[in-house]
């Protein structure tokens, strides 16, 4: 698939010590995320709040959630004994904008120490507009928004609810919400040069037909990558709970659509879906050797 390789020059530049852009790097570069962001304003029908945010986790692990100190002791931690670590990322467990307090904290704390650290945040994209501006002024130059639909029918089938502006709102109304909040914050992030990849979570039978022509759209306004990621329906968690027996897409689906889409945005297909607390190179997890318990003393 080699998807990064086939990059503009200008993006491929920004992205080639970035192990989840570039199959390359992810050999000789790391990146970690902290579970600092505890809440989420949205309600994905395949989330189990009790876990991690699907928008870049697997359901199923609980991550340890961490203050912003906290957070950042873990990251200074792990710079000292992972010398590849190049991208710090905060995925959930809830959304990284919606208690952006923590976010930016937690930020702001690694800066100061490790100024080279490459910032990245995962949202589901309902509260980005409110923050482009501070996101640009620190340097946070990757974003993911999960997107799984650009049709508010087909929305209204996987958010059951949105908090926004103080207020609960659900069925059509919801999803035309986050839509227009998401497509919004793709647009402002694109014009002020931030790099921005779509997660979509291919859920069989509700948007698997609709994600090529989320992809049509999010490539039309600047997504660099589109990332379209299997459903983990693991029945026993209950992380599908809109609709009962939902089951995830088989590897021949999800080639399916990801074929569907070839020809807009880039398809990016080495995605492993790591969970919130993820520490190390692409496809390994060290998180259990820096647990809370374990960390030194290291930020005054
Ligand atoms: Fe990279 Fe995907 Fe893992 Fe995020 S979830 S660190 S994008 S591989
Ligand atoms: Fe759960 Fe993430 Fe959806 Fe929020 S955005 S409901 S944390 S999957």
């Amino acid at each position: 698939s080699g998807d990064a390789g086939e990059l503009a020059p200008q993006i491929w530049e920004k992205v080639k010590d970035h192990p989840c852009y570039s199959e390359e790097a992810h050999h000789y570069f790391a990146r970690m995320h902290v579970a600092v962001a505890p809440a989420c304003n949205i309600q994905c029908n395949y989330c189990n709040r009790k876990y991690d945010c699907a928008n870049e986790s697997r359901p199923g692990v609980v991550s340890e959630r961490l203050t912003p100190e906290q957070g950042a002791r873990k990251v200074l931690a792990v710079a000292q004994s992972v010398p590849q670590l190049s991208v710090l990322g905060i995925a959930g467990p809830g959304d990284a904008l919606y208690d952006w307090r923590h976010t930016k904290a937690t930020f702001n704390l690694v800066a100061r120490h490790l100024p080279d650290i490459k910032l990245c945040i995962s949202t589901n994209g309902l509260a980005l507009p409110d923050h482009v501006d501070e996101i640009v002024a620190m340097n946070i130059d990757h974003v993911t928004i999960t997107i799984n639909m650009v049709d508010p029918e087909i929305g209204a089938k996987i958010y059951p609810w949105v908090y926004f502006e103080h207020k609960r709102w659900t069925g059509w109304e919801a999803a035309e919400i986050l839509h227009q909040r998401q497509m919004l914050g793709l647009d402002m992030l694109t014009a002020r040069g931030v790099l921005v990849k779509v997660n979509s979570v291919l859920i069989p039978g509700v948007n698997d037909a609709h994600l090529a022509d989320v992809n049509r759209e999010v490539n039309a306004r600047g997504a660099f990558l589109h990332n379209v990621m299997p459903l983990i329906s693991d029945p026993a968690h209950g992380t599908y709970f809109g609709l009962s027996g939902q089951r995830g897409p088989t590897a021949q689906e999800l080639k399916k659509v990801q074929d569907a889409c070839e020809g807009g945005a880039k398809m990016m297909r080495h995605c492993r879906q790591c969970r919130a607390d993820a520490v190390g190179l692409l496809g390994e997890d060290r998180g259990q050797e820096f647990t809370l318990d374990k960390l030194p003393d290291v930020i005054e």
